[in-house]
C-alpha cells in the first residue's frame, strides 16, 4: 500500500492535517491504533473533562442560588453511570462525525499501531481488517502526529488500580469518598473540581508554592480563594511515597502543607505529560528527538528529515489542541509549497475551572524575564455590572501593553466565561492593535466581554466605572 501522505495519529494535529490535506486533492493515509479518530482530546482529553466540568458547573450554579439569591433546590441525586453514559454519549456523537468526514473526503484510516522501518516505510501492527496485506504501508510524506501521554514518575507508579491518570479519573468509576490529586496543573484541577462538586472530598497536593505553575499569580489568586473553599489546597508539599492498603492508598507527605500519613480512597497523578515520540521507530530515520522527548521542528514542522514533518504535543509545547491543529495546517500548506510559518503572536491557554482562568501573548512574567518594557491596566469585575448581576465581582480582566506604541502585547483574565472572552485579545495581538482599537469598538452591555474595553480604558486613565487617574 502506499500514500502521498501518511498521518500517523488521529488526533486534533493527525486528522486536521489528513483532512486540510484530502480537501487539496492529496491521497491521504491515517495510521492511529485507536478505533476511534479524535486522539487525547476526543476520547480521554478536553471534550469529556469538559463535559463533566459541565455537570460540576451547574450543581455550583445551584448552590450559588440557595446561598446567594435565596432559591434552594433539593441536594442533587446523583446517578454516576447516566454521568457516564452522557459523557461517553457526547465522545461517540462527536468521534462517529469524524470517521464520517474522513470518509467523505476519501481519507483511508487503518486502525493499527505504526512503527517506521525507515523514512518512507510504516510497518502497521495489530489485527484490524484495515490493515494492508503486508502489513506495511509506504508514502512520499509522513505527518507524526502521535500527541502525548500521561507521566507518571517512577516513585508513584505502584500497582493498584485506585491510583489513576486522568484517563482513568475521566472513566468516572466512582465517586471517591476521599480523593488525592498530585498535581496543582490544570488537568488536575478541573479533575479536582469535577470530583468535589460530585461529592468527593478532594485534596490537591503540589510541589511548587502555586497552583498552576507558570501563570500569571493575579490570575491564579482568585481561583485558588475559590478552590480553598471547595477542596484542601497543599502547597510546597511532596508526595513521598504512594502504597496500596487494599480498598485505600497510603500516601506519605513530606511538608510544609502536610507532614506525614494520610490513607485516600482514590489518587489521581497529573503531573505532567512526555511527548510519544518512543516505540514509533524515528531512531530509523533522520528525525532528531530533543532531551525532552519532543522532535526537533522548524518554523513548518518539518523534521530534519526530508520525508517527515511533525505536529502537535510530540513536537513542542504548549501541549493544546489548537495548537497541534494550526500546526497541522502549517505543515499541509508547506507540504502544498505555501510560504507559512508556525509563529503565533498568542496562543491562548485556557483552565476551565470555576472560575476560568485564560492568557494569551506575553505574560508579565515573560515581559520581565525577557526585559520587554510594558504596562500593565487591569479591571477588577467588581466594577462590571455583568459580573455583579452572576454574583462573580472577583474576576479580574488585564491588558499587558507597549508603551512606546501602545501595542496590545498580552492579555490575562479570570472569571467565569474567561474562556471565550479571550479570543477577543487573541485577534487583536495576532493584529497589531493599539488598545484605542479596542477602547473605541463598541462592546455590548451589559456583558463580560466589556471589561477587555475597560481594561483599555484603565491603560488610558479614562474608565468610567473605576477612578484611576488620567495617564496619558
Ligand atoms: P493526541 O490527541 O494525543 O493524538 C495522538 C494520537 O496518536 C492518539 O490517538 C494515539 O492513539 C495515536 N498514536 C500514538 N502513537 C501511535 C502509533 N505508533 N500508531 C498509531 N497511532 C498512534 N487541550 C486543549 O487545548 N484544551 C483543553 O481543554 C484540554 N484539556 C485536556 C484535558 C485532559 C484531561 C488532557 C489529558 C489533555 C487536555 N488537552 C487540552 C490537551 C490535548 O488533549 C492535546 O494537546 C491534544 O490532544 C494534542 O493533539 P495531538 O493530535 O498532538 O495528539
Amino acid at each position: 500500500m502506499h500514500s502521498q501522505l501518511a498521518v500517523l495519529g488521529g488526533g486534533p494535529g493527525g486528522y486536521a492535517a489528513a483532512f486540510i490535506a484530502a480537501d487539496a486533492g492529496i491521497d491521504v493515509t491515517i495510521v492511529e491504533s485507536d478505533p476511534r479518530l479524535g486522539g487525547t482530546c476526543l476520547l480521554r482529553g478536553c471534550i469529556p473533562s469538559k463535559a463533566l466540568l459541565h455537570v460540576a458547573r451547574v450543581i455550583s450554579e445551584v448552590e450559588e442560588l440557595k446561598h446567594d439569591w435565596g432559591v434552594a433546590y433539593c441536594a442533587p441525586r446523583i446517578d454516576i453511570e447516566k454521568v457516564r453514559e452522557r459523557k461517553d454519549q457526547v465522545i461517540k456523537r462527536m468521534s462517529t462525525g469524524l470517521k464520517q468526514l474522513a470518509k467523505k473526503r476519501n481519507v483511508t484510516v487503518v486502525n493499527a499501531h505504526g512503527k517506521l522501518l525507515n523514512s518512507t516505510t510504516l510497518v502497521l501492527a495489530g489485527d484490524h481488517s484495515s490493515i494492508p496485506d503486508g502489513n506495511q504501508i509506504t508514502f512520499d510524506q509522513l505527518i507524526v502526529a502521535t500527541g502525548s501521554t500521561p507521566a507518571i514518575p517512577g516513585s508513584l507508579a505502584i500497582d493498584s488500580d485506585r491510583v489513576m491518570d486522568s484517563t482513568g479519573a475521566l472513566e468516572l468509576v466512582d465517586v471517591p469518598e476521599r480523593l488525592l490529586v498530585i498535581g496543582g496543573s490544570y488537568i488536575g484541577l478541573e479533575m479536582g473540581t469535577v470530583y468535589a462538586q460530585l461529592g468527593s472530598q478532594v485534596s490537591v497536593v503540589e510541589l511548587t508554592d502555586n497552583l498552576l505553575p507558570g501563570a500569571d499569580p493575579d490570575l491564579v489568586k482568585p481561583l485558588h480563594r475559590r478552590l480553598a473553599k471547595m477542596m484542601e489546597l497543599m502547597l510546597g508539599t511532596k508526595v513521598g511515597s504512594l502504597g496500596d492498603r487494599g480498598d485505600q492508598v497510603e500516601v506519605t507527605f513530606e511538608g510544609p502543607g502536610k507532614i506525614g500519613i494520610e490513607h485516600y480512597d482514590r489518587v489521581l497523578v497529573s503531573v505532567g505529560r512526555r511527548p510519544s515520540s518512543r516505540g514509533i521507530g524515528l531512531e530509523n530515520t533522520q528525525v532528531q528527538v530533543d532531551q525532552s522527548g519532543f522532535v526537533v521542528c522548524d518554523a513548518q514542522q518539518r523534521t530534519t528529515d526530508s520525508h517527515i514533518f511533525a505536529v502537535g504535543d510530540v513536537a513542542g509545547e504548549p501541549m493544546l489542541a489548537h495548537k497541534a491543529s494550526h500546526e497541522a495546517k502549517v505543515a499541509v500548506e508547506t507540504l502544498l509549497g505555501k510560504k507559512v510559518a508556525f509563529k503565533p503572536a498568542a496562543i491562548p491557554a485556557v483552565v476551565f475551572t470555576d472560575p476560568e482562568i485564560a492568557w494569551a501573548g506575553l505574560t508579565e512574567a515573560d515581559a520581565k524575564r525577557d526585559g520587554v518594557g510594558h504596562e500593565i491596566a487591569i479591571y477588577p469585575w467588581a466594577a462590571s455590572g455583568r459580573a455583579q448581576t452572576l454574583g462573580r465581582g472577583e474576576g479580574l480582566t488585564k491588558w499587558l501593553v507597549d508603551p512606546n506604541t501602545n501595542r496590545v502585547l498580552g492579555c490575562g483574565m479570570v472569571g467565569p466565561g474567561a474562556g471565550e472572552l479571550i479570543a477577543e485579545s487573541v485577534l487583536a495581538i495576532e493584529m497589531g492593535c493599539e488598545v484605542r482599537d479596542i477602547t473605541e469598538s463598541i462592546h455590548p452591555h451589559p456583558t463580560l466581554s466589556e471589561t477587555l474595553k475597560n481594561a483599555g480604558e484603565v491603560y488610558y486613565g479614562s474608565a468610567v466605572e473605576i477612578y484611576k487617574p488620567k495617564r496619558r
